[in-house]
């Protein structure tokens, strides 16, 4: 058999065994990754055994992330176009740091980047940047807030590097992701030096408790809230924020998407006014590993922080690849969104998100009627359950992980340890729901 087709094959069998088998793997299957642990061969092995020993020991201890029943973390599958298109596009193996070395690659992310604006609500002149997934679109929405605002106060950042910079203020809602504080560090701006605003019970930052800023400051907003799904409230925060001439961040990994959605919307209303914006594709979008996105406002700012040669931009210039983002060579990650999208359709992407959230609810509700409790409103596609004590629920997460339908994680919600169920893949259907709350309610402790 030639390599690609024995490499589809393996695909395949994957794909059909995915429903008989537990979605964490076997912990024989995972005992079983010692066989990779040997020295590296003086002679080479032939491409057909690496690819053998590869779905023979590997596939076993994958877990079924690209699946209908994993509710863990915030995870998305692939959808089927994208796939196909990640694995063509790798057969091309383009660098997109520049457009000459892919005329393709520029121009699928010229129209994905204009395709995803729209839909995620972003102005029309904001310029876009792929990069690895929220945290790195984090770092990259940084960057350019640290270069604009310190450029503001006549300090050349990129230049001379924060000895001896005029401090700008950093606020964070107080459920920062710890994406955005690792990018913060990164920046040198600092995980502790923020101002972290209290936040209510759903993990929103609150108006009423914003601090009066004198001063310009990074404000970098959540929408989406990692456990309960919340977006904050972007009119108010925006305005307060831009008393001071602030920049605002959106750390909006998957709950920005919430705007293409015509019945959620409501929740992302004013973060058009921010100035740049993170998000990931393989969460919500449901393309393969990595996609995390940027967007920033003013062009002039991600170009100045981010190009290696910090020339002037011309009006209607379109900035290379590698001056718009932290990396030069990379994959053509723009060719699996543009394969998403352009196979879902406007109607398909909002009836994929509409499906999750919908999911979310049916799990709320059966959960709460078989007697668990349900910490959150269920207004995204996140769920919080808990039982009566802590060791309860601790030992439930565990049973239900172990039992194999579905997986969930635990997280500690205001105090109280809590599963928490992310509806995130678009092959999650009803049935699947079912399955898991069967399991769910199976693996209650006595
Ligand atoms: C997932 C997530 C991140 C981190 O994203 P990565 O793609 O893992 O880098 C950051 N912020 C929020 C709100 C998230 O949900």
């Amino acid at each position: 058999m030639r390599l690609d087709e024995q490499v589809l094959a393996a695909a395949r069998r994957y794909a059909e065994q995915m429903d008989a088998r537990g979605v964490a793997p076997s912990s024989e299957a995972v005992a079983g990754l010692a066989a990779f642990r040997h020295q590296l061969p003086a002679r080479g092995v032939a491409p057909v055994d690496v690819i053998d020993m590869l779905d023979r020991v590997g596939s076993p201890a994958t877990v079924s992330t690209n699946g209908p029943r994993f509710f863990g973390f915030v995870t998305g599958a692939t959808l089927p176009a994208a796939g196909a298109a990640h694995q063509l596009a790798t057969a091309w193996d383009q660098n997109t740091a520049l457009a000459a070395m892919s005329p393709v690659s520029a121009a699928i992310e010229d129209v994905a980047l204009g395709w995803l604006r729209g839909l995620l609500g972003i102005p029309d002149g904001a310029v876009g940047s792929f990069v690895t997934g929220a945290t790195m679109a984090n770092f990259t929405g940084l960057a350019a807030a640290r270069h604009a605002l310190l450029t503001g106060l006549g300090w050349d950042v990129e230049g001379q590097g924060l000895f001896g910079a005029p401090p700008i203020a950093v606020v964070v809602g107080d459920e920062v992701h710890i994406a955005l504080i690792k990018a913060l560090g990164m920046l040198g701006l600092g995980r502790e030096r923020v101002i972290r605003v209290p936040t209510d019970a759903q993990g929103r930052m609150r108006a009423d408790a914003f601090p009066a800023l004198s001063a310009p400051a990074i404000v970098c907003l959540q929408a989406g809230n990692v456990n309960t799904g919340a977006l904050d409230p972007a009119r108010e925060l925006i305005a307060r924020a831009k008393d001071s001439s602030s920049w605002v961040h959106v750390d909006g990994a998957f709950g920005i998407w919430a705007q293409a959605s015509p019945s959620l919307a409501w929740m992302a209303d004013g973060y058009d006014a921010a100035d740049s914006w993170a998000t990931d594709c393989h969460k919500w979008l449901n393309v393969p590993y990595d996609s995390g996105l940027a967007f920033v406002r003013d062009a002039r700012d991600l170009n100045g922080a981010l190009s290696t040669t910090a020339s002037y931009l011309p009006e209607g210039a379109t900035i290379e690849a590698m001056h718009r983002g932290p990396e030069a060579s990379r994959r053509a990650r723009a060719i699996d969104a543009w394969a998403a999208l352009l196979s879902l359709g406007t109607d398909g992407l909002t009836e994929m998100i509409d499906g999750c959230c919908a999911h979310a609810r049916h799990f709320a509700e059966a959960l709460s009627a078989a007697g668990c409790a349900v910490l959150n409103d269920v207004v995204l596609n996140q769920v919080l359950a808990a039982l009566d004590t802590d060791e309860r629920t601790s030992a439930w997460i565990a049973a239900i992980q172990v039992e194999g339908t579905c997986w969930c994680g635990g997280t500690v919600w205001h105090g109280r340890r809590a599963m928490r169920i992310s509806v995130s893949s678009y092959m999650t259907t009803a049935e699947d729901v079912e399955r898991s709350i069967a399991a769910m309610i199976r693996c209650l402790p006595a």
